[in-house]
């Protein structure tokens, strides 16, 4: 039920998802969703959710040891996706989990840094979906590791938009004005998630 993703532990608000799973349908046509930024999987889950209508997949990429923000005494810790063992946050379990409690079949993890993947992938993508790391340098790399690993007619995803710095770092903002720059159209913006396609 669409309604169950809404409770999961992450950083994506419903209606914001609900967009994901639309652009999901639409772009899985073309090819399979690549995630940079799982977390919990929150976010995977529509997307899994729009792509299961075209019996496509999603292929989600994190480490899972968090972002700087979710360290131990910054403004995201959570203490539940923090693993005492290992001193180091590990969001895995929880992902695992929530695909498992919403039936979810069709998201396929690849646990590892986002640059280290790009650099190997082959298969183009139908959508992109940007929501990994958010300092300048993490951004970036996602933009130009992923930018041409997407298919003809696909579309490329960014979360966290903030036209005004005092609501948000603006490093995911720095990559969309530069798809903008570089040949990407606006296809849809909601609220602070914006899809483009290549023209
Ligand atoms: N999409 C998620 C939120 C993602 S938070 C949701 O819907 O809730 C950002 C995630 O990016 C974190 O889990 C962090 O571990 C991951 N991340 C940050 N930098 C990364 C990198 N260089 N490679 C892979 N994952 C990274
Ligand atoms: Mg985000």
């Amino acid at each position: 039920m669409i309604d169950d993703i809404k409770k999961l532990k992450g950083f994506m608000p419903h209606h914001e998802g609900l967009a994901l799973l639309k652009w999901s349908e639409t772009f899985s046509k073309y090819g399979p969703i690549i995630e940079i930024g799982t977390y919990c999987g929150k976010s995977s889950a529509y997307l899994a959710y729009g792509a299961i209508k075209n019996n496509q997949v999603v292929y989600t990429i994190d480490h899972h040891s968090g972002s700087e923000e979710h360290q131990i005494n910054e403004e995201y810790f959570d203490e539940e996706v923090y693993d005492e063992s290992n001193k180091r946050i590990d969001t895995f379990p929880i992902f695992k989990m929530n695909m498992e409690k919403l039936g979810i079949e069709n998201v396929i993890p690849v646990v590892a840094k986002s640059e280290l993947v790009s650099r190997s992938w082959q298969a183009d993508a139908g959508l992109i979906f940007i929501d990994g790391g958010h300092s300048m340098e993490s951004a970036l790399n996602d933009y130009h590791g992923w930018k041409n690993k997407i298919c003809s007619d696909g579309a490329l995803v960014i979360h966290d938009i903030f036209d005004d710095p005092k609501d948000g770092g603006q490093a995911p903002n720095t990559i969309y004005k530069k798809a903008l720059a570089e040949g990407f159209e606006l296809y849809e913006r909601i609220d602070t998630t914006v899809c483009l396609t290549k023209v």
